[in-house]
């Protein structure tokens, strides 16, 4: 097997037979080797159904991984990378929005230039306001500036790698999976291609303003430990601010004899260094959260059913 197709769906009933149509063309006289994994992450609707049809068609070796409820696209991704044959493995959506013709390139570079382990895209033109756009940006130059990686923004999990990047990536069993961290924290040779996505072909788009946030949150979390240091120099700050206030308001009392009043300052200040202190043990609970949620040693996910392409018959 040359290449594997790892692509994760959640509530793509429309999307999943036209997306195989778009690879069998896209393929169409290459020559290449290649199979199709689904992973069908605990959809509501008859995205489960229509893999089914698909794999029993066959028109290509398409093998479906069903999970037991929603994970989430990266334990979706982990899956699909555990059941990948290919010398090649490729990561893209199943909404149409990245073109299987560029997978077809990104083989190409792999196959004629040695030196790149990994082949990802990056979206040359972005659609979304500014808005959106600036906080994205504020992400990459914050992760950056905090984490050991480099994270290269606007680099999408659309990406194709050569199976020894495959093999370390799943070496990363972490339960909280951050893929763009991942592919970074991995390292290997990459270059990085320009694509424009397209519109989504049906469906709708699974995320949210918040979802991306606390996306991100997760993302600085889970690569950098420079969050918890912020305590020591918030704390450290606000001492020193204190001690100088405190001199301050002796002064005052010396030169010019006024007591104070002072009731405003005293709430102000009892409620900015309660909020302050509340922030960095909301810090430190994110840490002591994830260790707690790792050292379960869960499963990333459950399969509930594997639709091989060898037997015709469910196994599991
Ligand atoms: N996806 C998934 N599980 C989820 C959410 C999304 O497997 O919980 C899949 C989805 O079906 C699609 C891909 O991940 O194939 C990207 O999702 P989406 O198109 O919503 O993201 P966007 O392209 O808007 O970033
Ligand atoms: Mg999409």
């Amino acid at each position: 097997m040359q290449l594997s197709l790892v692509v994760p769906c959640y509530n793509e009933a429309e999307n999943v037979a036209n997306f195989q149509a778009a690879v069998l063309s896209a393929f169409d006289g290459c020559g290449y080797d290649y199979e199709i994994i689904f992973i069908d992450d605990g959809s509501r609707d008859a995205t489960l159904h229509n893999l089914r049809k698909l794999h029993a068609a066959q028109k290509c070796p398409v093998k479906v991984v069903s999970f037991s409820r929603n994970f989430g696209k990266e334990a979706g991704l982990y899956a699909g990378l555990q059941h990948a044959a290919g010398e090649y493995i490729s990561l893209i959506d199943a909404d149409l929005q990245q073109r299987p013709e560029i997978v077809r390139e990104m083989v190409q570079i792999l196959d004629e230039q040695p030196e790149f382990d990994v082949v990802a895209a990056y979206q040359d033109r972005r659609g979304e306001g500014k808005v959106l756009s600036f906080f994205k940006r504020s992400f990459y130059a914050i992760i950056n500036r905090l984490s050991d990686v480099t994270l290269q923004p606007d680099a999408s999990d659309f990406r194709t790698f050569r199976r020894s990047v495959r093999d370390s990536i799943l070496e990363l069993c972490e339960y909280h999976r951050f893929s763009k961290g991942i592919f970074a924290w991995v390292g290997y040779n990459t270059k990085f291609i320009p694509y424009t996505a397209c519109e989504r072909a049906a469906g709708k788009t699974k995320w949210s303003f918040w979802k991306l946030v606390n996306y991100a949150i997760e993302g600085i979390i889970g690569y950098s430990t420079a969050p918890l240091r912020l305590a020591t120099f918030l704390g450290g700050g606000a001492g020193i601010a204190a001690v100088l206030y405190l001199l301050w308001v002796i002064f005052e009392k010396l030169v010019w004899g006024i007591d104070v009043p002072g009731y405003a300052t005293i709430i102000v200040l009892i409620l900015f260094f309660s909020a302050l202190q509340l922030f960095c043990i909301g810090i430190i609970g994110e840490y002591v959260g994830r260790t707690f949620e790792q050292t379960k040693l869960r499963p990333i996910y459950i399969e509930k059913e594997v639709l091989d392409y060898g037997t015709a018959e469910e196994t599991e």
